[in-house]
């Protein structure tokens, strides 16, 4: 993928599962959202294809792989400010898989939106809410992969691990889930298989376990196996 004459992203192989969450992890500018861009279809790479259980939907629009079970949130919030919750999350049921009216109820409740917020306009709502209105919405849309761009920036601990819950519900039930995310320990605690990205390539990808040495998580565990 490239921006006029800068390479983005440069011979890039990775493939999500259902049942998995797969993360992708690396510094600022290393090609992560353009990674979600060229999967959903918002950019259309120089060379190389994507596909869906078998099927080339490279030439395919963003709305036509949104309406095939791609859904995505984005690094930017990208609500509607001026719908309420509930309105937004029916937004994306409508751009998703046939659905079930249904789909909208059960996801404002799985995300703890089904109270009095659920009439509230978007602008104006904490972080924490906003974040879950448009996992919300992503999720309305049925969509069998969820391409997840810092879902738990801004978010507090407990918040974090409310996300993790769910997004390990998600993958149990069948999904698969892509994540982009700046938290590490998220990232161990959630992923199945971890891909680090740095300047436009894939470096490294295995178990969080292999991959991942933040100097956290190695003093831990130094610190764990000090001799009594
Ligand atoms: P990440 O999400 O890993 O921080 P991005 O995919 O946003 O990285 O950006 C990768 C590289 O592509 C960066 O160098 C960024 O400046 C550049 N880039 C991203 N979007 C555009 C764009 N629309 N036009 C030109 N360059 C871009
Ligand atoms: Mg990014």
């Amino acid at each position: 993928m490239r921006y006029g004459g800068f390479v983005a992203l440069d011979g890039v192989e990775l493939e999500v599962v259902a049942g998995r969450v797969s993360a992708v992890v690396g510094p600022n500018g290393a090609g992560k959202s353009t990674l979600f861009h060229c999967l959903a279809g918002t950019v259309r790479p120089a060379r190389g294809t994507v596909s869906l259980g078998g099927r080339d939907i490279t030439p395919l629009s963003a709305q036509a792989r949104t309406r095939l079970g791609i859904a995505r949130t984005f690094q930017q919030s990208a609500v509607f400010p001026t719908l309420t919750v509930a309105e937004n999350v029916r937004v994306g049921a409508e751009q998703g898989r046939p659905w079930d009216p249904r789909a909208v109820e059960r996801t404002l409740r799985l995300l703890g939106l089904d109270g009095p917020v659920r009439a509230r306009p978007a602008t104006g709502l904490p972080t924490g809410t906003l974040r879950r209105v448009e996992l919300a919405r992503a999720l309305a849309a049925a969509p069998r992969v969820l391409l997840l761009d810092e879902p738990a920036a801004g978010l507090d601990t407990a918040e974090v691990t409310a996300l993790a819950r769910i997004l390990k519900a998600l993958a149990a039930d069948g999904m698969a889930l892509l994540v982009v995310e700046h938290d590490l320990d998220l990232v161990a605690g959630l992923a199945d298989i971890v891909h680090v990205m740095t300047a436009g390539r894939i470096v490294a990808s295995g178990p969080p376990g292999s991959v991942l040495h933040t100097p956290e998580r190695r003093s831990a565990r130094d610190h764990h196996h000090l001799p009594a």
